[in-house]
């Protein structure tokens, strides 16, 4: 392990990679390619291929179609034990007939390390973690978390230029998964290996990645940073899945240049037009729309007229979900220093149309 040298992690490509059960595409032509180093996430909904990707990179699973190349090198073929990936699991995996200790050295064991050097990478390992004092316990006397730290620790010791993690903090609470994530952060910071991590979870994306590819279906939708997928999202998929939204739908008119759209009986415009036939939809972040008591609105563009539905306060201010006349609903966040509403007030949003989105609509993506 060289904590000193940043730029030690493995590129991965993926191309066109295809896997199919029988008739069904776990993946469907996945294309991707993380950079030397890098902290990649896969995010997605149950069922979407994160998990499958993967098992491909480690050689758990064989690809159908498609190219897979790890540090420059095709590994299709290659086997799993054979492709130097350290991997970490949701459920820890540990050897619990074997210390700490002994199941950190096993992957050096395997490896043929002789006994001196051995115990220091081990020791080294476990300072990582911040587990050197438990290295006599075995794992049924640690918690959830700290046996998670030990499958950490046993897959970095043989110093992998690529770690591998499948929802490692899923089965543990939320408070302790948070201050995980940034044990997480800070040992890729210090590794510098290349990391990419599995979760179905959009704020441990944006906490932990540079950059985040968005699965559906067996396919990437996008590949971005959070603040890409947040500010500039490419489908109605990606809008919905990384952050809170709001989605207007209704009767399009698209002129050259701007497109106007009838919203529970009031007309928006935004000034933008789609190419091709799909159906326009308007997307909006919950910061972008203002909310005020009717009459109350200076600007009298994209106007919407609605009651509150539900209000939550967050100490740093408060989010609005409030019911539009078509019975659709809008999510509205406010500041510290802005009125409050209670459920039921009526109320008007109002937005600027360069600040919203226009995707092709995608009624899965509800
Ligand atoms: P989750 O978050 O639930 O783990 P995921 O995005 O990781 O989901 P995958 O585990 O990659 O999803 O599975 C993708 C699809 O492939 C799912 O529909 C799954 O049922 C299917 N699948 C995975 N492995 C097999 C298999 N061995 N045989 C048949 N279908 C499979």
């Amino acid at each position: 392990m060289n904590p000193n040298s940043p730029t030690r992690g493995a590129a991965i490509d993926l191309q066109n990679v295809s896997k199919a059960y029988g008739s069904f595409r776990a993946l469907d032509g996945v294309s991707l390619h993380v950079e030397p180093g890098e902290f990649m996430t896969l995010l997605g909904p149950s069922g979407s291929g994160k998990t499958t990707t993967l098992n491909v990179v480690a050689g758990f699973t064989e690809v159908s179609s498609g190219a897979l190349q790890v540090g420059g090198r095709s590994v299709v073929g290659v086997p799993a034990h054979k492709r130097n990936i350290g991997v970490v699991f949701q459920h820890y995996a540990l050897f619990p007939h074997m210390t700490v200790g002994k199941n950190v050295a096993y992957p050096l064991s395997l490896r043929g390390v002789s006994k001196a050097e051995r115990e220091r990478r081990v020791a080294q390992a476990l300072d990582m973690v911040k587990m050197r004092d438990f290295a006599h316990r075995y794992p049924s006397e640690l918690s959830g978390g700290q046996q998670q730290r030990v499958a950490f620790a046993r897959a970095i010791v043989f110093d992998p230029p690529l770690l591998l993690m499948d929802e490692p903090l899923g089965a543990l609470d939320k408070k302790l998964r948070e201050w995980l994530q940034l044990e997480i952060k800070r040992i890729h910071r210090e590794l510098g290996t290349t990391f990419v991590y599995v979760t179905h979870d959009q704020e441990e994306a944006l906490v932990l990645s540079d950059r985040i590819a968005v699965f559906n279906k067996g396919r990437i939708e996008q590949v971005g940073t959070g603040r890409e997928l947040y500010d500039e999202p490419k489908t109605l998929f990606v809008g919905r899945f990384i952050g809170d939204s709001t989605v207007l739908r209704g009767q399009a008119r698209s002129d050259g240049t701007s497109t106007a759209l009838d919203v529970a009986g009031q007309t928006v415009t935004v000034p933008r037009r789609l190419d091709g036939s799909d159906t326009p939809v308007v997307l909006l972040r919950p910061e972008k729309l203002a909310i005020r008591r009717p009459g109350q609105m200076a600007d009298t563009h994209n106007r919407l007229s609605g009651t509150i539905a539900e209000a939550i306060y967050l100490g740093s201010g408060s989010k609005y979900e409030v019911r539009l006349r078509d019975g659709s609903s809008a999510i509205v966040r406010s500041g510290l220093s802005e009125e409050g509403f209670r459920i039921d007030d009526p109320v008007e949003l109002c937005f600027a149309g360069q600040d919203a989105k226009l995707l092709a609509d995608d009624k899965s993506a509800d």
